[in-house]
């Protein structure tokens, strides 16, 4: 099914929703003229619907494979890859200062989003690229820059980040990866790493793996680990890639979805590394690429609700069942309407959200204001959490309505599903992002969440005027999400902010959603008025109950005994 970018509303949410104008009235972003940002869009939808949406099946048929110790792709990835790389995708918004385009963040999110609707395995390999150059700016050395940012944004080289032992999981802490250093400025790193996406291709000249390893002084915990730099092929003199590294991926993952991108088990046996950044100080370095990667997985959700909406939108229009009336398909039936239309809602306010993370952090970087990171670095675990979470009900959805011909693979509705379950998992999983939010985030006593919330309650106020039913609705909706913040912001027991963080990230994404789709209504046509009316008054409510779910605290929830669960 052909897959069609949703080019209008990009432009209307930038336009009318997330003040993209404040970014394009900055001196650091006087490129991203309107001309600009339409030839970005209009340029990347081509190359998504034309080039990479039709390569999307073929990635699912046919898996990636590891053939006597080289990974082989799927067919036509090489030149799918090949399209983004010359397309000047990969670097759109890496600073000037290393070659980039120095594009915002924002129009980056549009391109990752569209690139995952239309195929999700590839997308992941240059936005794991993008997120490696970022923390290699931020925290390598100027030798390390020169050597690997042009190729990396060239797209001839391509990143992969190395965090996951069979140990250490979500507790990086605990990794046994060990750095030696080997007297001549390198190091020599020995280690096993697991589920390490694109750890190779047979596309790219050379694979840049950022590890995270610890050096022999180095104490336990996340404090001694150190990150450096290991290239697959060891760059010559001349900066071309040279002698094989010692290292290789030892096998290839079986998984639910996403098979066209490699997702290796990888050997290190004393491959030449190169430190990045400080000793020790490697949690902080690899969290740059994190902070970029989470955003850039948020879209991964959203943009994999795009197309099964787009998919199930299609099929609904066709398939005739029931005394349906008008066209006599499905779609007439009040069920099938109410999914499409929480499908498109949702996928509407999760876009949204991860435009105003855009925004923010385009915003901190233009203007350095404190406030304006802290809101960046707030939003990164709603957009990440929120945006997969509705990646994953909006594919599920999708094959409800498709009924049973959503199960059988050859519509194509099932493998939405597959592919995007994954992104709810890695990236520190949704919990985790969960209780970053209200550990973390809250830790300025909420300054942050209190400032969104007054934003919001200023939106609805403007638009008591003319929608006085839809802004109420968010205003009190805002006002409850204060009151469990403040509840929240007063639990000095981290465990009672824990037990219910989960319902409170989600009544967040569902309090800026209605923001979201209220400023819709005011600005946008009598289409876009009908959407917030149904988010608003349907989808909305779901805040209440998570946010009486969120002030429970832990007591009652930890008296549940592994016995009791097992009963
Ligand atoms: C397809 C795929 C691709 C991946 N790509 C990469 C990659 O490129 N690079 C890389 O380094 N890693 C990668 N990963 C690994 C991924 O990031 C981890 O799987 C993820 O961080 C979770 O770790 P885990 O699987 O060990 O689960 P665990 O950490 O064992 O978690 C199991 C469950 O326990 C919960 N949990 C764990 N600790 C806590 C806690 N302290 N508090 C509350 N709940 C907790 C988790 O939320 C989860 O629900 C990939 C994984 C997959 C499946």
């Amino acid at each position: 099914m052909p897959y069609r970018a949703p080019v209008s509303d990009f432009q209307f949410l930038m336009d009318h929703v997330v003040g993209f104008d404040q970014i394009a009235a900055t001196d650091h972003f006087a490129d991203a003229t309107p001309d600009m940002t339409q030839a970005i869009l209009s340029e990347g939808a081509r190359m998504c619907e034309e080039i990479l949406a039709p390569l999307n099946r073929a990635g699912d048929l046919h898996p990636a494979r590891l053939e006597n110790g080289v990974v082989r792709t799927p067919p036509g990835f090489a030149e799918g890859y090949n399209a983004i790389a010359t397309g000047g995708w990969i670097g759109m918004s890496a600073s000037k200062a290393v070659g980039g385009l120095g594009l915002p963040m924002t129009l980056t999110t549009t391109i990752n989003e569209m690139i995952a609707s239309a195929c999700l395995a590839i997308q992941l390999s240059p936005l794991l690229t993008q997120g490696q150059i970022e923390a290699l700016e931020h925290h390598a050395s100027g030798t390390i820059k020169e050597l690997y940012i042009p190729k990396l944004i060239s797209g001839e080289w391509n990143g992969t980040m190395n965090l996951t032992e069979p140990q250490a999981g979500s507790d990086v802490g605990a990794l046994r990866t060990k750095a030696k250093p080997n007297g001549d400025g390198t190091y020599a790193i020995t280690g096993q790493k697991i589920y390490i996406s694109w750890a190779d291709n047979d596309f790219t000249e050379n694979v840049c793996h950022l590890v995270l390893a610890r050096l022999p002084d180095g104490v336990p915990g996340t404090k001694g680990i150190s990150l450096f730099m290991v290239p697959k092929l060891i760059p010559d003199d001349d900066g071309n890639p040279g002698k094989k590294n010692d290292l290789r991926v030892v096998s290839l993952e079986h998984k639910m979805g996403l098979h066209g991108s490699p997702t290796a088990v990888m050997e290190y046996a004393g491959a030449t590394g190169w430190l990045v950044g400080e000793e020790h100080g490697g949690i902080a370095a690899m969290f740059t690429m994190m902070n970029n990667a989470r955003l850039g997985v948020a879209t991964q959700g959203v943009g994999v609700a795009e197309g099964a909406l787009q998919h199930a939108l299609t099929y609904a229009m066709d398939r005739k069942q029931g005394k349906a009336p008008g066209t006599g398909t499905i779609i007439e039936h009040a069920d099938v309407r109410r999914m499409l239309a929480s499908m498109k809602a949702d996928t509407y306010a999760a876009r949204a959200i991860t435009l105003m993370n855009a925004v923010a952090i385009d915003m901190a970087l233009a203007t350095g204001a404190a406030g304006w990171q802290a809101r960046a670095a707030f939003l990164t675990p709603i957009s990440k959490a929120f945006g997969t979470d509705v990646g994953c009900e909006v594919a599920a959805t999708g094959i409800q309505v498709h009924g049973g011909m959503g199960f059988i693979e050859e519509t194509g509705a099932a493998q939405y599903a597959r592919d995007v379950r994954v992104s709810t998992i890695y990236e520190g999983t949704n919990g985790i992002q969960a209780m970053d939010l209200v550990a973390r985030k809250l830790m300025d006593g909420g300054e942050a969440a209190f400032r969104l919330l007054e934003e919001i309650e200023q939106g609805a106020e403007a638009a008591r005027a003319t929608h006085p039913d839809l802004a109420e609705a968010v205003w009190q909706s805002a006002e409850s999400l204060r009151e469990t913040t403040e509840w929240l912001v007063a639990q000095d027991d981290l465990n009672n902010r824990f037990a219910g963080a989960v319902p409170y990230l989600r009544a967040f994404a569902r309090v800026l959603g209605g923001h979201a789709h209220l400023a819709s209504a005011v600005n946008g046509n009598a289409s876009r008025a009908r959407l917030a009316t149904f988010y608003i008054k349907r989808m909305l409510p779901e805040h209440v109950g998570l946010l009486a779910h969120a002030r429970e605290g832990a007591d009652d929830l930890m008296a549940i005994s592994a016995d009791d669960l097992a009963a």
